[in-house]
């Protein structure tokens, strides 16, 4: 039987809300529209640092006008706590300000590691060399900026395999010896409610996933 990531994280929620102190979380993030549902959904249970590590956007161009977006969505979302202000959200006045942490931009190493793989489907083997770069990055990140835990919005996507993630977080956990935390953040609507809120911010809401081959095999069908 497959693990329930959506209820552990939910156990592990619960026993933080018992907890005096809240943990602090890096939260690996590829794009606003989905950690919109995640940071909703997560500040009143941690200190969040965004993590920005996405060399897998090809573009330099739509690389940039992602990271806006997510600095636009963290500006909006700290200005409720600062207002407490919660009109239309889910968040309490538990809801803690969140940080972003940037890594700097390289598209060659992605470009690098998933030579030969450039012709996979989305969900093929190419998508996880990317999910493990991403995510040994943000463990590794995680446990040299001293957090608590680390996750990724990435299974907010029912495009992409919540189980594939969660293991390879886990590897990337034992590896540099920070935990991970399990999630599958499309469970409970939240998928859905990524959209509400993605419309509710007037976020920009990409049509493929990230990568030049994402975009050839979904968007233009040009060559890359
Ligand atoms: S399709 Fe998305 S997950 Fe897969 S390799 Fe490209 S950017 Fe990474």
């Amino acid at each position: 039987m497959k693990p329930n990531y959506s209820r552990m994280l939910e156990q592990k929620l619960q026993k933080i809300s018992e907890a005096k102190e809240k943990p602090t979380l890096l939260l690996h993030s590829c794009c606003a529209p989905c950690s919109s549902y995640v940071l909703e959904y997560l500040r009143e249970y941690f200190k969040i640092t965004v993590f920005y590590y996405n060399p897998n956007i090809t573009a330099s161009s739509e690389y940039e006008y992602r990271l806006g977006e997510e600095k636009r969505l963290i500006e909006a979302y700290n200005r409720q706590v600062e207002t407490q202000d919660f009109t239309g959200m889910h968040s309490t006045q538990n809801a803690e300000k969140i940080g972003i942490l940037e890594a700097p931009y390289d598209p060659e190493r992605y470009l690098e590691a998933v030579k030969g793989y450039e012709d996979c489907p989305e969900g093929g083997d190419r998508c996880g060399i990317c999910f493990a770069m991403r995510l040994r990055e943000s463990a590794r990140a995680a446990a040299q900026n001293g957090f608590d835990c680390f996750t990724t919005t990435l299974t907010i996507s029912p495009l992409k395999n919540a189980s594939r993630l969660n293991e390879i977080g886990e590897r990337a956990a034992l590896e540099y010896g920070v935990p991970f935390l399990p999630s599958d953040f499309k469970k409970k609507n939240g998928y859905k409610r990524s959209i509400e809120l993605s419309r509710a911010f007037s976020l920009y809401r990409q049509n493929f996933c990230g990568c030049a081959f994402s975009r050839r095999d979904t968007v233009d069908g040009s060559s890359v």
